[in-house]
């Protein structure tokens, strides 16, 4: 996708910190992507590494407190989210901005039958009557390949699968046609063919309905073939930023090769030994002032220490936050 497509979404210097009682957590640390209408972006990193408070924090659904936005911007269609009123970004969320979690069963309500969860925010945020909410519940059932979906909306969540509850999520999500999806692990719990089927019917719905994704994996390889650009998180911070093939063929930051070590063979065998990168996330009770990935990096030199490195441009709309990559035309 070419960069000049303007973006449908652009987040700058997002910073989050968690209040505990023993001290401030900076989770998110100066975020800033754009998001580009039609495009998939993957978000990856280790669990801790800011990826899912970056987005929850976009659309408020972090507890607050002890979670507080401190910083930044995040232009939809406009409107700064995170200036806008509660019950104005409750009309953005589940309506403008759609969002699937990891584990359905607890997000989806076991005490009311799938239809109705479908027709709610049909009803909702669209002002539909019960009628016309349940032809298009089921059509969205359909969409993301429910058989016999007629009869299925009258079946509670624990009558359906594993994988097929994260269809009826999707679905619940995909209901007031959003312009941006933003899918949070939302595979791992499956195992790796129904994996694969949901990455398909994703791909299927962002060529087919036109709306931007962005899809939190701690797996560089499930969104190797899916991904537009990807984002590599680590500590808090945007690490590493370029178009999936660009990273892949040519990663630069040490976490980011470490990571791709990770990735069982392009062949589709799993590698007989996976890599594990050694060494424990950083703890995050201070605002960075040095490299986060020090304590993990084999090439870590003194100025690692003292200095937290920008991102730096390398061309290919590929950047990096690594010292080995300056001196290049600064990003952002
Ligand atoms: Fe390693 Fe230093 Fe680069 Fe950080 S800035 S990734 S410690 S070389």
């Amino acid at each position: 996708m070419p960069d000049t497509v303007k973006p449908i979404l652009s987040v700058e210097g997002l910073q989050t910190v968690f209040n505990t009682r023993k001290g401030e957590i900076h989770a998110v640390n100066h975020v800033d992507f754009d998001l580009r209408a039609g495009e998939l972006l993957g978000v990856v990193g280790e669990s801790g590494s800011g990826k899912s408070v970056t987005m929850m924090s976009l659309l408020k659904l972090l507890p607050m407190p002890p979670a507080e936005v401190r910083n930044g911007r995040a232009m939809f269609d406009g409107r700064d989210l995170l200036q806008l009123s509660d019950d104005k970004l409750r009309t953005v969320r589940g309506g403008e901005i759609g969002f699937v979690f990891q584990d359905p069963m607890t997000s989806l309500n076991p005490v009311f039958t799938v239809g109705f969860q479908i027709m709610e925010p049909l009803r909702t945020h669209m002002g539909l009557s019960k009628r016309d909410a349940k032809k298009r519940a089921q059509e969205l059932l359909e969409l993301v390949g429910i058989p016999d979906a007629a009869r299925r909306l009258d079946d509670y969540p624990h009558q359906f699968s594993g994988g097929m509850r994260q269809r009826v999520m999707i679905a619940i999500a995909l209901a007031c046609d959003p312009k941006v999806l933003i899918a949070d692990e939302p595979t791992t719990a499956l195992d790796v063919t129904i994996q694969a089927q949901i990455l398909e019917l994703m791909k299927d719905l962002r060529d087919r309905l036109g709306m931007a994704v962005i899809w939190i994996t701690h797996d560089l390889g499930v969104i190797a073939g899916i991904a537009d650009r990807v984002m590599v998180m680590y500590g808090g911070q945007v690490v590493e930023h370029a178009p999936v093939k660009e990273l892949f063929r040519n990663p630069q930051h040490p976490y980011t090769k470490a990571l791709l070590k990770t990735v069982p063979s392009l062949s589709g065998e799993r590698a007989k030994r996976l890599t594990v990168i050694e060494g424990q996330p950083p703890i995050l009770s201070s605002a960075p002032n040095a490299c986060s990935f020090r304590d993990r990096c084999p090439h870590a030199m003194p100025r690692c220490g003292t200095e937290n490195p920008a991102r730096y441009g390398i061309g290919n709309g590929h950047d990096a936050a690594c010292f080995l990559v300056e001196p290049e035309v600064a990003h952002v």
